[in-house]
């Protein structure tokens, strides 16, 4: 049973909007490159079965999650397509993944051995791609060795079939394309040496795949651009269409009062009014994502731009109000209202981070709403 929330605090998700980036990159693509959208993190805040959803109608061909846990709970909620754990799984998972058909990825020889060994039968075939590591250092194979001996293994077996091969790239959102152009000839160099190719051979993150087409191959892995945003400042810039953001954060105030001259606000009393102010709280702290470093920080009232004052709560925070205002007044914290809009790009700048950070970070007691 669905509780009802009657805090007013929200994450209001645009599903229309991920399907509209969806169908825009498939245009953009061609039919030669498929779609896999990136919903790890819990579609990255987004809300990961709602997001796998909208994205798979809107035609992406599968989604990739980071963990087996994150793709477990997509299969148990009814996802049916492809869905790929890109990070690494333990050999105890990969019963489990063979009896819910999700497609894990494997670098290492000895896992596949490790498999083998103490399964002798699964209940269908457990699909596999393999990761290089053309230049990340994460996980991933470097080898054209370590590669064939792996490609041996598979395919002697009956078990576990070769389903992909990718690698990721550790700086296509930059200016600079050469090390996505040394990565991308090193991980051709091993995939052109297999007598065979697996039926998916991918490599492009957003990045990659707004400034980079002719890297696009069987496969791209859309993260960050599913959801509206641009990977980077650079790649905003040269964005080969456009881009509909598919989150707000609301609120509403909760208490408004009018202060005099000299009244300290907050934790520490940090902020102190320099004349009578009118002060609003509104119910969103450092508990709900709303970092303290956020302390300054423009929010949306009434269509204008009003300033966080004091320090950030665990679950309250106060703004500096243009006058008195009405108990239940619409507060956006990241989105739009009237002519003006406060971005995540706008907070990750005043956090020093990006925006990747800001979307996974809004905390789990923000109920998302849809729309
Ligand atoms: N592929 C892999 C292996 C990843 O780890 C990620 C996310 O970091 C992505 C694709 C998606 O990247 P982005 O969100 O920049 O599109």
């Amino acid at each position: 049973q669905k509780l009802d929330n009657y805090r007013p605090t929200k994450v209001v998700v645009n599903l229309e909007a991920i399907r509209n980036n969806v169908k825009n990159l498939n245009s953009y693509l061609g039919s030669k490159t498929s779609i896999i959208a990136v919903v790890k993190a819990d579609g990255y805040g987004h809300g990961e079965v709602e997001v796998a959803l909208a994205a798979l109608e809107a035609g992406a061909m599968m989604v990739s999650v980071a963990t087996p846990d994150e793709a477990v709970r997509l299969r148990m909620a009814g996802i049916s397509g492809d869905i790929l754990v890109m990070g690494p799984s333990p050999v105890s998972f990969a019963k489990k993944a063979a009896e819910l058909s999700i497609t894990v990825t494997v670098s290492d020889v000895g896992w596949i051995q490790e498999v083998l060994h103490e399964n002798k039968c699964f209940a269908q075939t457990l699909k596999v791609h393999v990761k290089i590591d053309s230049g990340m250092g994460r996980i991933g194979l470097r080898d054209v060795e370590t590669l064939h001996s792996l490609v041996a293994v598979v395919s002697s077996s009956q078990q576990i079939a070769l389903d992909g091969i990718f690698t990721h790239f550790s700086c296509a959102d930059e200016e600079s394309s050469v090390v996505t152009e040394l990565q991308y000839k090193m991980f051709m160099d091993l995939v052109n040496t297999l007598p065979e190719k697996p039926r998916l051979v991918h490599a492009s993150n957003s990045a990659a795949t707004l400034l980079y087409p002719q890297y696009a191959l069987d496969a791209i892995r859309f993260g960050i651009s599913l959801y509206g945003m641009a990977p980077s400042k650079y790649v905003g810039e040269k964005l080969p269409f456009n881009l509909e953001r598919s989150l707000e954060l609301h609120s509403e105030l909760a208490y408004v009062k009018l202060l005099s001259k000299g009244s300290a606000i907050s934790y520490g009393g940090t902020y102190i009014t320099t004349g009578e102010e009118w002060i609003g709280t509104i119910p969103i702290g450092y508990a709900d994502g709303l970092r303290r470093g956020l302390k300054g920080q423009e929010v949306l009232i009434g269509g204008k731009r009003v300033p966080i004052v004091g320090t950030i709560c665990m679950d309250q925070c106060m703004v500096k109000l243009p006058g008195n205002m009405p108990i239940g007044e619409q507060v956006v914290f990241i989105g739009h209202q009237g002519t003006e809009e406060v971005t995540m790009e706008e907070w990750a700048e005043k956090l020093d981070t990006i925006p990747y950070e800001i979307t996974v970070s809004i905390a789990k007691r923000v109920p998302r709403v849809y729309l």
